[in-house]
């Protein structure tokens, strides 16, 4: 023999070639799980192009791969003309709550700023959607409704293709191709899950989501974003509406409208999730988000509050901030207005009385974001409980809930044994983590990240790939701290990397209970805890 090399192969040819090898007894079911790359998976579980189509295009640009799979559609560049075509594309500078619905009916999304962690990213992954993110060369010109990438400008109707699982961005119309999953792939979670120690979580804001997350074998809920629930039609209306109040009154008013939606959103999501723990995070937008820019939108508030339309843009103005993601967010609001996390309280644990009531086994556990000293979780848990006997009472039974917290601030981690002793459980928020311990920010640290990788200054992309050396030193803090007062603390993570097989690893190597991911990484995560366990314990 003169020289060996690994097989390249697909990822469909990687599970039938495991698969067939433990099948003829030549090798075991360890190796056969060890011989899958996980990260591979995606392949499987996400449209791909046809790669003879694919040779006859050109690269234009280049982004983040920030949700995988292809796509290929018609330029739109406003959310609500998505429909217009029967696939578009829609192609905005940065998303924001406005575009969610534009964003689900379209093929795929494009944004020119933002990162791995953007509001585009975080909401495509969750809805299975590709979308590249960052692509920072392309020139959008809303109002001439065109954009220019490489040199070519393309306008609303033209046909572009994107690739989310490289970032890139092709010139036409590419053949995609839906790989199915067949036998071979549910023999090798068969395997993983006889291997693995931690459970794997789903993040899922929706019912739908967590179904989806449930058939691909998500074992609960790790993160349900609450913000994310007020994004659709008269929703987005009343969370507006509270958050441009001046007063308790109004925000109170706004919450009753609001308290209705959640409930029923929570008993979906529940009961989708029955007999897994489903963990509800509390109110945590940058507020800036939520605020109509559109002069339209802003007349229609203007209208439905009773005030005028320079009143709204002064409140517009006024909820600015130089830097939103260390603003007013996260268990700050709750603090600021305490109703808020009253009125969520409410809505979560009359979900689940109401699901008892038909014999539907819901199990919330409430999660606190954003907290950095014991005082502020405290605070939110006196709210949390009162509200929660207030409501016993009332309806004359009682559930049980878990009543936790994220680790996401440094001070959190470095101060984890004091904040354990208010919490049933933690999850490391390792987006807001990373973002916090390296100072960079999950907005606009692509614009400098790919140089930071191309000259080596970094390996990876560290809201991709855990830090271990940094981050890793807080997260290791945060569970050995937190379980030197709770031996039995229950911790998890819900940041992007809980989907990661590299960060996977790490998490088992510390001993956390559980990773959450988005749906679609469920069966990656799956197979990635199974092969840390047989590497640390096995
Ligand atoms: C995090 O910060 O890691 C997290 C999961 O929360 P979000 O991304 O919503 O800030
Ligand atoms: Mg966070």
């Amino acid at each position: 023999m003169l020289q060996t090399r690994n097989g390249k192969r697909t990822g469909a040819a990687m599970v039938k070639i495991a698969v067939d090898m433990l099948a003829q007894g030549m090798i075991d079911d360890k190796t056969a799980l060890a011989r899958i790359d996980a990260n591979k998976l995606d392949e499987l579980l996400h449209p791909i192009f046809d790669t003879d189509a694919l040779k006859s295009t050109t690269v234009l640009a280049q982004g983040l791969p920030a949700s995988p799979g292809a796509a290929t559609g018609q330029i739109v560049f406003f959310a609500d003309e998505a429909m217009k075509y029967e696939k578009s594309l829609l192609v905005r500078i940065e998303t924001s709550p406005e575009d969610l619905e534009g964003m689900n009916i379209a093929q795929g999304i494009l944004t020119a700023r933002g990162g791995m962690t953007s509001h585009a990213a975080v909401v495509a992954r969750g809805m299975g959607k590709c979308c590249v993110s960052g692509a920072g060369s392309i020139k959008i010109d809303y109002k001439a409704r065109t954009m220019t990438m490489s040199g070519k400008t393309f306008s609303e109707g033209d046909w572009i293709s994107l690739n989310g699982s490289t970032g890139e961005v092709y010139e036409g119309k590419v053949q995609t191709m839906n790989p199915g999953v067949t036998g071979d792939f549910g023999k090798v979670m068969e395997i993983a899950d006889h291997f693995t120690r931690m459970n794997v979580r789903t993040n899922a804001d929706t019912p739908h989501d967590a179904r989806v997350a449930r058939e691909f074998g998500a074992q609960g809920i790790g993160l349900c974003r609450t913000e994310h629930m007020f994004f659709e039609g008269e929703r987005i209306k009343a969370m507006r509406e509270m958050i441009l109040s001046s007063d308790t009154k109004g925000r109170e008013k706004a919450l009753t409208k609001l308290l209705p939606y959640q409930r029923a959103d929570f008993e979906g999501i529940f009961e989708a999730m029955e007999g897994f723990g489903v963990t509800v995070r509390l109110l945590d937008p940058p507020l800036h988000e939520f605020v109509p820019h559109q002069q339209a939108t802003q007349k229609e508030l203007a209208n439905e509050m009773g005030i005028s339309i320079d009143m709204v843009k002064n409140k517009i103005a006024d909820l600015e901030e130089f830097n939103p993601m260390l603003g007013h967010r996260g268990c700050r609001l709750g603090i600021t207005y305490p109703e808020i996390t009253a009125m969520q309280a409410r809505a979560i644990i009359e979900a689940a009385l109401n699901l008892k009531v038909k014999g539907i086994d819901a199990r919330p556990e409430i999660m606190v974001p954003l907290v950095g000293t014991v005082a502020e979780l405290k605070n939110q848990a006196d709210i949390i409980r009162s509200t929660a006997e207030k409501v016993f009472a009332e309806k004359g039974m009682r559930i049980d809930y878990l009543l936790g917290t994220m680790i996401e601030i440094p001070r959190a981690a470095l101060t984890a044994d004091h904040i354990a002793t208010e919490a049933d459980f933690f999850s490391f928020g390792t987006n807001d983590l990373t973002q916090m311990t390296l100072g960079y920010s999950r907005d606009d640290a692509g614009k400098f990240l790919p140089d930071y990788l191309s000259k080596g200054i970094l390996k990876q992309d560290p809201f991709q790939v855990i830090d271990q050396n940094g981050v890793g030193q807080l997260i290791e803090m945060g569970v050995t701290r937190g379980r030197s007062v709770k031996p039995d603390l229950k911790v998890g993570i819900c940041g992007e990397h809980g989907g990661e097989p590299s960060s996977i690893e790490f998490c088992d190597k510390l001993g956390l209970n559980y990773v959450s991911c988005s749906p679609f990484r469920v069966p990656i995560a799956r197979v990635a805890a199974a092969q840390a366990n047989i590497k640390h314990r096995k």
